[in-house]
């Protein structure tokens, strides 16, 4: 692919960065983040360097479960601000050249939603068929979501007199994806979008919407034609929109949510697989478990990209981890059980389950950046933002923004609606933006330099990749190659100094110079083929001669 194609594509090399509106900065004082909040920190989110913001569900909602229970698909939650004040943030976005997708949530709709309403009080109602009925609860599908709150995936609903499927909480009904007039309504949210700007969204819940889509016995048709007509009517009305699924699968089950060669269904997936391995990796400090994940995950057809993550909004989920690999991992990261959530994640952020440890933070978001595929940052990320442990279950790591120091972290003027931190090392005191600027040290800073340093390599989006074989065992070396260039990137997953030889392959010659494009401290220049020194916790990226 030439030149010009390759830089259309413009997720192949994104850097995306997830917020909460709530949570995020409140404009009108009345203690809930809202979008004239959000407009307000937009030079902020280009200073950053971040090219597209995805947000969190901003829709219409009863808000029990985080505003994934939708009530409206086609507004903005009176909380947040209206349609106008949207609007107005995504022309601000729109200036800076930033992106921005959200939430396609069509799994489910909460069970105030109108279409749900009309359904279980009328069975002869036009929105009946929009969900899944049965006169008898049905054994299956086996397994819950959340199985601290659900012990079944069907619900009695008295109204009805029947039992409705709901793969999450009872009071988000599944939408029956198998009807032809649910996708027509999907793809009617999707055009909405779209046409008000958005560059495409994050689908939640990727693998459950799609497992009923075929279930109908007469249709007999294959569950991901859903996923690849909703792909081909998102292109037809947005060439350059993406869809950026979560499907946390292993990975033999991960190729087909890409779509076939042509990569005709998800442009993007979240690699849940890499991410639980950074982190077992991280704990032992041993880069083994990143190489295996790397050589098991299935190859990514040119249009399409892994999006990297180190911490998302929810638990950071383990499940991929053998429960040996989990102990470890939680053992280490989350001692206390009260930490972990549903048994197979940790409900902290990074910063406190590290305590604070810069060296190893600076390690994982230097990995983050560099593996292959985009990174995406959860917001806070960028200033080491801590969680509340008070608040239940996944929420810990949802809370607010701290721009300043002083009890409400500059986040509110008026009284706080959501969680604030307030006190501890991770209080805004200790952790804000607004002394993060000033301090050319602060991880703020070091973030907004990494994150020009990957955009100048579109190598690390872009490039083959291979690991490279290093003679030092806790060193993971791997380059990346495009359009003749190439960057080489050395990671210590060990505590202590060493000198690493790589074998940087035939076609680079020995004796030659390799700037240092980033680093955790300044080196002696580094030449092909002479030993490379790396601190503990250590990374250098660097420029392979051309
Ligand atoms: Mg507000």
């Amino acid at each position: 692919m030439g030149d010009k194609a390759a830089y259309d594509l413009w997720w192949k090399n994104a850097v995306i960065y997830c917020l909460d509106v709530e949570l995020f900065a409140d404009g009108n004082g009345d203690g809930c983040g809202d979008f004239p909040g959000l407009t307000g920190k937009v030079d902020y989110l280009a200073g950053l360097g971040v090219t597209c913001i995805w947000l969190m569900p901003f829709y219409p909602t009863p808000n029990k479960d985080n505003g994934y229970d939708i009530s409206d698909f086609y507004g903005v939650d009176p909380r947040l601000g209206s349609l106008g004040d949207l609007v107005e943030f995504l022309r601000a976005a729109r200036e800076r050249g930033i992106r921005v997708i959200a939430d396609l949530v069509v799994n489910h709709t909460s069970d105030q939603h109108p279409w749900f309403q009309s359904a279980r009080a009328d069975e002869r109602s036009p929105f009946r068929d929009f969900y899944v009925w049965a006169d008898e609860q049905p054994e299956g599908p086996q397994g819950v979501v959340f199985p601290d709150a659900e012990d079944s995936n069907w619900n009695y609903d008295e109204v009805a007199g029947k039992w409705f499927l709901h793969r999450f909480y009872s009071h988000m009904p599944d939408l029956n994806i198998a009807n032809p007039r649910v996708r027509e309504e999907i793809s009617k949210v999707v055009g909405y979008w779209l046409e008000l700007g958005l560059s495409g969204f994050r689908v939640d819940a990727a693998p459950f919407v799609i497992e009923l889509a075929g279930t109908e016995p007469e249709r007999g048709q294959d569950p991901h034609d859903f996923l690849r007509d909703l792909r081909a009517f998102l292109n037809r009305r947005r060439g350059d929109a993406i869809l950026l699924a979560e499907a946390n699968l292993p990975p033999e089950e991960q190729r087909r949510f890409f779509g076939d060669e042509g990569g005709d269904e998800m442009h993007m997936l979240f690699n849940f697989v890499l991410n639980q391995h950074v982190f077992l990796a991280l704990v032992r400090q041993d880069p083994a478990p990143i190489k295996q994940a790397l050589r098991e995950q299935p190859p990514v057809p040119e249009a399409n990209q892994w999006a990297n993550f180190i911490k998302n909004h929810d638990e950071l989920t383990l499940d991929k981890l053998t429960d040996a690999e989990r102990e470890e991992v939680f053992a280490a990261l989350a001692p206390d059980p009260d930490m972990r959530s549903f048994g197979r994640g940790i409900r902290r952020r990074v910063p406190t389950m590290l305590e604070g440890d810069r060296d190893r933070m600076e390690l994982l978001y230097s990995l983050l950046f560099t593996l292959p595929g985009s990174p995406v940052l959860l917001y806070g990320e960028e200033i080491g933002l801590g969680d509340d442990q008070r608040v239940e279950g996944r929420g810990a790591v949802r809370v607010a923004m701290q721009w300043s120091p002083g009890p409400n972290a500059g986040f509110t003027t008026g009284e706080p609606a959501v969680p604030v931190v307030t006190e501890g090392p991770f209080g805004p005191d200790r952790v804000n933006v607004a002394a993060q600027r000033r301090d050319p040290e602060s991880l703020l800073n070091w973030m907004e330099r990494a994150i020009r340093t990957r955009k100048e390599l579109p190598e690390l989006g872009w490039g083959a990749w291979r690991v490279l074989e290093a003679d030092q065992p806790s060193v993971l070396a791997h380059r990346c190659d495009w359009l003749g260039r190439g960057v080489l990137v050395l990671h210590n997953l060990g505590p202590d100094r060493v000198k690493v030889t790589v074998d940087l392959g035939d076609d680079v010659e020995a004796g030659r110079p390799m700037p240092d494009l980033l680093g955790n401290r300044h080196h002696d220049p580094a030449t092909t083929g002479q030993p490379l020194t790396l601190r503990g916790f250590g990374y250098r990226w660097l420029r392979l001669p051309g």
